[in-house]
């Protein structure tokens, strides 16, 4: 398939071809090219800026050597990750991965839809991503420490609080960014604000471990207000059982929803009373045990083997909130046709553009995670601006400014879906507003 205009088809060809092999990256591109056709064909001073070929490859990637010895005395290499890809509007801003299927196809996917992530929640903050192979599963505290220590050893000279500010995604937490600011302090001799997540005691900011799941919680109200919905006495099944899934479940539940399905890996848990998210939190992240567990703790909850089938669990809202691709045209149609009303994003890219188009062509409303999973970032953000301040806020103030910023990114989405004759099209809308800052910034900046 390709695109309506020439210029878009030119860049993405040449695109695909120089990086043949990174398909998730070119997924990514390719949904925000569609995205912009008509901001395409109304602007031309775009083509002429080259803000297509300039937007799609990154200012800088870094690939690094991360040795470490583990518990048994060997040597263990994996392989580390920075891309920074824009810094129109701000520093590099954006997660570091910690999981076995990291390559540079999904670093470069991620840190290109951070850039209108970013952008979109209204504050300076530019595009990054990184990461590593290393798989934390199953590792002692000690050799993750290890592995820490060594990957910061490496991405010390590449950040900086004024350049590019990393934080947490999948398999990084709360104890390896303590891990990782340790040894950015101890090499720098510096105390600053080099990476958001950070714990209370040093410098992080309240409300920043819910903000993800409390931010799309807040936009999915906004979407469904919009609709003359509501969460109230709705059935809502959270894909994932991590820090989004986890906070997605207590906001959803607080707002009168009843999470009724959660996954991991290996398997989803059904409890139609409502999961308890603190059991959860304390299965993932006190004992660093799977799902499958979830029963010993409440009675009535049962465990189910294989993660794909929980979008077969009937619901009225899902939320993917576990990684890239895990909502399949399959898992959409069998929403479809079990009642589901409306699908919103925790994860990033959890969605293939084939579930997309088939939960859009069947009206089901769709958030999309540029737009609804921005309030982890936003409130890393935040997290900056107070570091930079040498203040802390209360939890209920940082929790008012991320409910704004949700609501912000609702309004400003749904406003430029319609303006360019796609209303309701969040996808859209998100795409093109949060390209529309990114582009101005960089034709004021000139050809940099
Ligand atoms: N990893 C999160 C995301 O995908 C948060 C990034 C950050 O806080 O910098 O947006």
């Amino acid at each position: 398939m390709s695109f309506k205009s020439s210029y878009l088809n030119e860049v993405y060809e040449g695109l695909a071809k120089r990086n043949a092999e990174q398909k998730e990256f070119l997924q990514a591109v390719r949904e925000v090219f569609e995205s912009l056709e008509p901001v395409v064909a109304a602007h031309p001073g775009l083509e002429k800026n080259g803000i297509m070929e300039r937007l799609t490859e990154p200012e800088r990637a870094v690939l690094f050597r991360v040795p470490w010895v583990d518990d048994s005395g060997k040597v263990r290499v994996n392989r580390g990750y920075r891309v920074q890809f824009s810094s129109a509007i701000g520093p590099y801003k954006g997660g570091l991965r910690f999981h076995p299927s990291v390559n540079l196809s999904i670093i470069k996917f991620l840190g290109f839809e951070q850039t209108f992530k970013n952008s979109l929640t209204g504050l300076p903050m530019g595009g990054g991503k990184g990461g590593s192979d290393f798989d934390p599963k199953g590792k002692s505290d000690t050799e993750v420490m290890r592995f820490c220590q060594s990957f910061m050893t490496e991405l010390y000279r590449h950040i900086g609080p004024n350049c590019d500010v990393p934080a947490g995604d999948i398999g990084v937490g709360g104890r390896e960014i303590g891990y990782l600011f340790g040894q950015y302090k101890r090499i720098r001799n510096e105390f600053t604000g080099v990476l958001t997540g950070k714990g209370i005691p040093y410098g992080g900011s309240l409300a920043r471990t819910e903000a993800t799941g409390y931010g799309l919680c807040y936009f999915t109200k906004e979407m469904l207000a919009a609709n003359g919905m509501s969460f109230e006495g709705k059935k809502i099944v959270i894909s994932g059982s991590g820090n989004v899934a986890t906070y997605a479940n207590q906001k959803a539940t607080q707002l009168g929803g009843r999470v009724i399905a959660m996954s991991d890996s290996n398997g989803y848990i059904v409890d139609e009373n409502g999961i308890d998210y603190k059991v959860i939190k304390e299965i993932k992240e006190v004992k660093r045990a799977r799902i499958k567990t979830y029963p010993e703790y409440v009675s009535g909850a049962k465990y189910v083997e294989g993660s794909s089938g929980i979008w077969n669990v009937p619901c009225d809202i899902a939320l993917p909130c576990a990684t890239q691709n895990e909502l399949p045209l399959e898992g959409a149609k069998a929403l479809v046709s079990n009642g589901c009303k409306a699908v919103a994003e925790g994860a990033n890219m959890p969605s293939t553009p084939e579930a997309i188009a088939y939960l859009q062509a069947n009206n089901i409303l769709f958030a999309p995670a540029k737009a609804s999973n921005a309030g982890g970032v936003a409130t890393s953000g935040l997290e900056m601006s107070q570091n930079s301040l040498r203040l802390s806020w209360t939890f209920d103030e940082v929790d008012e400014r991320l409910h704004n910023i949700m609501k912000n990114i609702y309004a400003n989405a749904a406003q430029a879906a319609e303006i360019y004759g796609m209303k309701g099209n969040l996808v859209a809308g998100a795409n093109i507003a949060g390209f529309t800052k990114v582009a101005d910034a960089m034709i004021a900046h000139g050809i940099v």
